[in-house]
């Protein structure tokens, strides 16, 4: 082969990797932007606290059970805590367990009660929710599974997470 056309096709070679490279290190940055926080890394555990769905329904209004039991999301701003500022604790309706306090709550302005922080790292789960088509984090409690809400990364400091839970989850205990 000629040299000068074998040089001519292995910088073209070149330049088409290095061309590759770049989109590859542009994806991974985008995915690295999306990527949905996992931050009490736990998926599809065994939940200490289970109830057959029959139980399920009668235990929990019908609200709860669309929340808690189906993923579903309340309204904003016309739930029960949304701007609830007083002083207490935030406990799972669905089985008691011991959440959020009144102490990492925050006015995100989002229409939902919105902590920084858990009470206990170990006491929320979560998976990856791609039902909107993009990634999110789903929140739930560790004790039964029931669905609270999603955390986001916008949240205040120090832990800059914003936890939006749906009212109907919570039992609040001043
Ligand atoms: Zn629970």
């Amino acid at each position: 082969m000629d040299l000068k056309i074998g040089n001519k096709k292995e910088n073209l070679i070149k330049r088409r990797c290095f061309i590759l490279g770049i989109g590859l290190l542009a994806t991974d940055f985008l995915l690295l932007l999306n990527r949905p926080l996992l931050v009490a890394g736990e998926i599809n555990r065994p939940y200490e606290f289970t109830r057959s769905d029959e139980q399920w329904r009668q235990i929990l209004t019908p609200e709860q059970y669309r929340i808690l039991r189906q993923e579903g999301t309340e309204a904003p701003f016309v739930n029960k805590y949304c701007d609830n500022k007083e002083k207490g604790k935030y406990y799972c309706a669905g089985c008691d367990q011991l959440l959020f306090s009144w102490r990492q709550k925050f006015d995100s302005q989002t229409g939902w009660p919105s902590f920084w922080q858990p009470m206990f790292s170990d006491s929320i789960g979560t998976r990856l929710d791609m039902k909107l088509g993009y990634p999110r984090t789903e929140v739930h409690c560790s004790r039964c599974g029931g669905h609270l809400g999603h955390v986001f990364n916008d949240g205040p400091a120090p832990t800059y997470l914003r936890y939006c839970i749906n009212s109907a989850a919570l039992n609040f205990k001043p």
